[in-house]
């Protein structure tokens, strides 16, 4: 990405580059744009880094990101403490949040089991989530996790882990979409709706 920027200004790509989704050409533009609006983008930018920085941190009951330890779920006394969600990652934890579908509280693996990438239980926060469950007041762990080959390996892994730990363990329902239509569906999807059928 050789260009006649400055040295503070190649930092700034460089790192933008890192950044999920944002590729080269838009880690320079997105820098671009930021030094274009110093007062409306880049300094509030700095600024909001650096608070992130400093104060965000990880809940150590369930591994979500939060600015108190125990995270405001966690702390949350509405909250249903017999349910326990696990999830793969914090943005799984976030979308399910948005969806306000849920009211217990969450487990956060921090990945999944992976064969290819080489990792394996000692990597995640299973350790944590067995003993959760193992709590009197717990009494349903739900798996949602993705449906993908690393998804449903981890949930049968889970599964089997949690098998003595007297809660009911759970997994999301699959099929057909909210809006969705059968001809637009992957096979797979239609498949897994079709044996998830009940009752109408
Ligand atoms: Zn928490």
């Amino acid at each position: 990405m050789a260009s006649s920027a400055g040295p503070e200004i190649e930092r700034l790509i460089t790192l933008l580059a890192r950044l999920p989704g944002l590729g080269p050409r838009s880690a320079r533009r997105a820098a671009l744009a930021l030094l274009k609006k110093r007062e409306q983008l880049l300094l509030p930018l700095g600024q909001a880094f650096a608070d992130a920085a400093e104060r965000v941190c990880t809940c150590a009951t369930c591994g979500a990101l939060d600015t108190a330890d125990p995270c405001a779920i966690c702390a949350d006394g509405a909250r249903d403490p017999a349910l326990i969600c696990v999830v793969d990652e914090v943005g799984s934890l976030w979308a399910l949040e948005r969806a306000g579908a849920f009211r217990g509280r969450y487990h956060v693996l921090g990945g999944l089991l992976s064969a290819l990438d080489g990792i394996g239980p000692g990597a995640l926060r299973i350790a944590p989530l067995i003993a959760r469950a193992a709590e009197p007041s717990v009494a349903e762990v739900i798996l949602a996790l993705p449906a993908t080959v690393d998804g449903q390996t981890t949930a049968h892994y889970l599964a089997d882990r949690l098998a003595g730990a007297g809660v009911t363990v759970s997994l999301l329902a699959r099929g057909v979409p909210v809006g969705g239509d059968l001809d637009w569906l992957d096979d797979g999807t239609i498949a897994q709706a079709m044996r998830a059928r009940r009752p109408a």
